[in-house]
C-alpha cells in the first residue's frame, strides 16, 4: 500500500462520521445503509491491515453519535452495544471459530432473533413499575425520552403477574427497538401526499425522529411500537440464558419477536439465515438481517467487548443490492458485433451474495452522464441481471487526483491497429469497415473452424450464403437451422443440407477449452482456454472469476484476464451463452472430459429409503462411476435422486436451485 490509504482512511473516518451524524443525530442519512455498510467495510479493512494508524474518532470505535440539545442526559448502567457484521456464511463459522480459540469448550447453542430496523431504546423499571426511558445515545449516555415513549401503546407501565416474582422487586431494565410498522408508514406517507407534504424516507427514521423531538403529543399521533429483545437485572444470575429471558419478556407483558428462537449448531444458525433470507420481506417491519447471540449470558459475558461489539454476537445481514467501489481503471471491450463497451474494474466488493470486480459503463456517453473517472468512488448495483452497473460518483470523496477518461483517445491508444467510427444517431463506437454482418460472418467461421468446434459445411460460402439470407442472425441461430430453410438456398442439396445440420448436431456438447477458444475473445486462443478450462473446470465458474483469481493462474497475463472479464461483462455475450445452452448446447465440464464414468463431474444428493440398497453402497457407486456424492443440495448440485418417503424441503431446495429432481430407478437406469 502506498501513502495513499492514509488519505483515503483520514477521509473515511471524516465522512463516514458525518455520515453518521446525519443519520443518528439529525435522522436525515444522505446515504444508503448499503453506501454506508460498504465504506465502513473499507475502513475496517484500512484499520485491520494498519492497525497503527487507527482513529481514536474512528466509527469503528463509537457508537451512535453526538447527543443533541433538549433532553436530558442518563448514563446506561451498563453500554448499549453496536454489534459485529458479517455478511456471508463463511464469517459466521468463522466468528464461532474465534470464539472456540478463547475457550474451546463453548457449546454452540445460540439465541437468534430478526434484526429490527428502528431506534434502540432502554426502558428502567423499579419494583415492576415503569420509570423512564432512554435512547442508545453514544452508547455510555443516552437521551431521557420518557414523555414520548410513555405515548407508545404497547408499553406496559406494569409488569403482568408472572411466574418470575422476582422482577416485581428492584431494579429491571429492558432493551428493545422502537418501530414503525410498515403498513403504518404506508398510511401516514398516504394521508401526507394527500394533504400536498413531502412523505418521509423510511420508518425507521421516523420512528428515531418522533422519539427525539420534544413534543409528546406529535409522538403520540404516531404509531409506534416497541418490541423487546433483552432484559437486564442487577443479579445476572436469575437470567441465565437468552431463551428464557426471552420467555421472561413475554410473561411480563411484552411484545417480542416469536420468531426468536434457540438453535444448538452453526449449521442451523446457517439454516435459519436462509429459512429468513426471503421471508423476511413478509415482516411488519423493516428488517436488514438477523442477530445471533450465544445463548449462555455468563458465557457472554465473559467473552467481552472488542472495540464497540460485544464478541458473543454478530449481526447477519443480507446481501446488499448496492456498495461502493473505487474505480481503479477503464477497460475497453469491443464485442462480436464490433460495438465498444467500456467496462470500469475495481477493488472485489461483495454485491447481491457475489464477488464482483467490474461494471458496465454501457459507452462513452454513460461515462459522460456520469461523469466517472479513473479513481472515482462510485456505487454499484445489480439490477435484475448479473452484470453490475455504475449508479452514481459520489462526488465528496474525489480530490483532484482523478483521471478523466477520454473515449476516442482510449481507443487509439489501446487498438492502434483498428479504426472505430460512431454512427449518426448513435450513442456506440464501432469498429470502421466492419458492419454488423462482416464480424457476424467472422465470427460464425472462427467458431466453426477447426481451431474453434470444426463444423464441416460452415466454411465462407455457405456462412456468407446462411448470414445474407437472413436465416442466421446470430451465432446462436445455427442450432435453430431447419432443413427445409437451408434447402432454399441455392448452394444446398439434399445431401448437404442433411450434412450440414448433423454436423452442427455433433457439434453440440464440445470441451471447454475448445469451446472457449471458439468464441473469438481477444488475446484467447486454444492454450490459453486450456488454462482457464483447467482452473476453473466449468464455463459457470469462468463467468464468475474474479480478476485476482485470473491473473493469479500461471500463464495468463494482464490483457487476457482484462479481455475475458470484459467479456463476461457484456450483457450481449451473456445473452448468447444462455441461447446456445436453450438449444442444446452443453459444454463438458473438464472434469469431465479427464475423468472416465457416466456420472463424471456430476454432484449428487440423495434423499428418502432406498429400495434394496444402503445409502452407503448407492454412494460408492456414484463414486466409482466419477461423480460426486454431496449430503446437502447447494446451487452445483446436478442431480437430487429421490427414493421413497421424501421430505418437502430437500424437493423446494432442489427447485430453488433448478437441481434436476429423478427417481432411484430412473436414475440407475442411466447411470448406474
Ligand atoms: P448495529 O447494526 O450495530 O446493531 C445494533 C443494534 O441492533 C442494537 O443497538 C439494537 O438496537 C438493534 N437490534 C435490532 N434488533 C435487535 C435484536 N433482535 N437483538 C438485538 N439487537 C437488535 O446498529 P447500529 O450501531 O445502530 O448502526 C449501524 C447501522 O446503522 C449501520 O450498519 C448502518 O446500516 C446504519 N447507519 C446508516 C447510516 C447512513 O448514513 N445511512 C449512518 C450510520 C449508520
Amino acid at each position: 500500500m502506498t501513502e495513499n490509504y492514509k488519505d483515503r482512511y483520514k477521509y473515511l473516518v471524516q465522512i463516514l462520521n458525518q455520515y453518521s451524524f446525519e443519520y443518528h443525530t439529525l435522522d436525515k442519512p444522505s446515504v444508503s445503509d448499503a453506501i454506508y455498510d460498504s465504506l465502513f467495510s473499507e475502513l475496517k479493512k484500512i484499520e485491520e491491515k494498519n492497525p497503527e494508524i487507527i482513529s481514536p474518532n474512528s466509527p469503528s470505535r463509537r457508537v451512535g453519535n453526538a447527543i443533541s440539545g433538549g433532553f436530558n442526559k442518563v448514563a446506561h448502567s451498563s453500554r448499549m452495544l453496536s454489534l459485529n457484521d458479517v455478511f456471508n456464511y463463511s464469517e459466521v463459522t468463522q466468528w464461532f471459530e474465534r470464539i472456540l480459540k478463547i475457550n474451546k469448550s463453548i457449546e454452540p447453542v445460540f439465541f437468534a432473533d430478526i434484526k429490527m430496523d428502528g431506534l434502540a431504546c432502554s426502558l428502567i423499571y423499579q419494583d415492576g413499575e415503569f420509570q423512564q426511558a432512554v435512547t442508545r445515545g453514544d452508547s455510555f449516555i443516552g437521551e431521557d425520552v420518557t414523555s414520548n415513549v410513555r405515548t407508545i401503546k404497547n408499553i406496559p407501565f406494569f409488569f403482568n403477574d408472572n411466574e418470575y416474582s422476582f422482577l416485581k422487586s428492584g431494579r429491571t431494565e429492558i432493551r428493545g427497538e422502537i418501530v414503525i410498522l410498515k403498513k403504518d408508514f404506508e398510511k401516514i406517507n398516504d394521508s401526507r401526499l394527500l394533504q400536498g407534504e413531502t412523505p418521509f424516507a423510511n420508518p425507521r427514521n421516523l420512528a428515531a425522529g418522533t422519539i427525539r423531538q420534544l413534543d409528546p403529543k406529535i409522538a403520540s399521533k404516531r404509531p409506534l411500537r416497541f418490541i423487546a429483545y433483552d432484559i437486564l437485572r442487577e443479579n445476572k444470575d436469575e437470567i441465565r440464558t437468552n431463551e428464557v429471558a426471552y420467555n421472561m419478556l413475554t410473561s411480563i407483558g411484552f411484545e417480542r419477536n416469536r420468531q426468536a428462537s434457540k438453535i444448538s449448531s452453526v449449521k442451523e444458525v446457517v439454516d435459519f439465515i436462509e429459512y429468513w433470507s426471503e421471508r423476511r420481506k413478509e415482516l411488519d417491519f423493516n428488517t436488514d438481517g438477523l442477530v445471533v447471540k450465544i445463548n449462555d449470558r455468563n458465557i457472554f459475558d465473559n467473552l467481552g467487548i472488542v472495540g464497540k461489539q460485544p464478541r458473543g454476537a454478530i449481526a447477519f445481514k443480507y446481501a446488499p443490492e448496492e456498495a461502493t467501489a473505487v474505480v481503479e481503471d477503464i477497460i475497453i471491450s469491443i464485442g462480436r458485433t464490433g460495438a465498444t463497451t467500456p467496462v470500469a474494474v475495481f477493488e472485489p466488493v461483495q454485491l447481491a451474495g457475489t464477488t464482483v470486480k467490474h461494471a458496465s459503463l454501457h459507452n462513452s456517453d454513460e461515462i459522460d452522464r456520469l461523469d466517472v473517472r479513473i479513481g472515482d468512488t462510485v456505487v454499484v448495483y445489480k439490477a435484475g441481471d448479473i452484470i453490475p452497473k455504475i449508479s452514481k460518483v459520489l462526488f465528496e470523496f474525489r480530490n483532484g487526483k482523478e483521471k478523466k477518461f477520454n473515449f476516442e483517445e482510449e481507443l487509439k491508444n489501446k487498438f492502434p491497429n483498428e479504426e472505430f467510427y460512431r454512427p449518426k444517431g448513435e450513442v456506440v463506437y464501432r469498429l470502421k469497415n466492419s458492419d454488423s454482418s462482416i464480424l457476424l460472418k467472422k465470427n460464425i467461421i472462427f467458431y466453426a473452424s477447426k481451431s474453434g468446434l470444426d463444423i464441416e459445411g460452415l466454411g465462407e460460402k455457405n456462412v456468407n450464403a446462411l448470414v445474407d439470407s437472413g436465416l442466421v442472425k446470430e451465432l446462436s441461430d445455427i442450432y435453430d437451422l431447419k432443413k427445409e430453410e437451408i434447402l432454399k438456398l441455392e448452394r444446398f442439396g439434399e445431401i448437404s443440407a442433411n450434412n450440414l445440420i448433423n454436423a452442427i448436431e455433433k457439434s453440440k456438447n464440445p470441451t471447454l477449452e475448445r469451446f472457449l477458444a471458439s468464441l473469438g475473445v481477444r488475446y484467447i486462443g486454444n492454450e490459453t482456454a486450456k488454462l482457464f478450462a483447467k482452473e476453473f473446470e466449468t464455463i459457470e465458474k469462468i463467468k464468475k472469476a474474479s480478476y485476482d483469481e485470473i491473473i493469479n493462474i500461471k500463464g495468463i497475463g494482464e490483457k487476457a484476464t482484462e479481455s475475458i472479464l470484459a467479456w463476461f461483462s457484456e450483457q450481449e455475450n451473456i445473452e448468447l451463452l444462455e441461447k446456445l445452452e436453450q438449444l442444446g448446447v452443453v459444454v463438458k465440464s473438464f472434469s469431465q472430459e479427464n475423468k472416465q464414468g457416466s456420472l463424471a463431474g456430476k454432484k449428487i444428493v440423495i434423499t428418502g429409503t432406498l429400495k434394496d440398497i444402503s445409502r452407503e453402497e448407492f454412494a460408492k457407486q456414484i463414486v466409482e462411476n466419477g461423480g460426486e456424492f454431496q449430503k446437502t443440495i447447494t446451487k452445483d448440485t446436478d442431480y437430487l435422486v429421490i427414493g421413497a418417503k421424501v421430505g418437502s424441503s430437500k424437493l423446494a431446495k432442489a427447485q430453488k436451485y433448478s437441481v434436476a429432481i429423478i427417481d432411484e430407478d430412473k436414475f440407475r437406469a442411466n447411470f448406474l
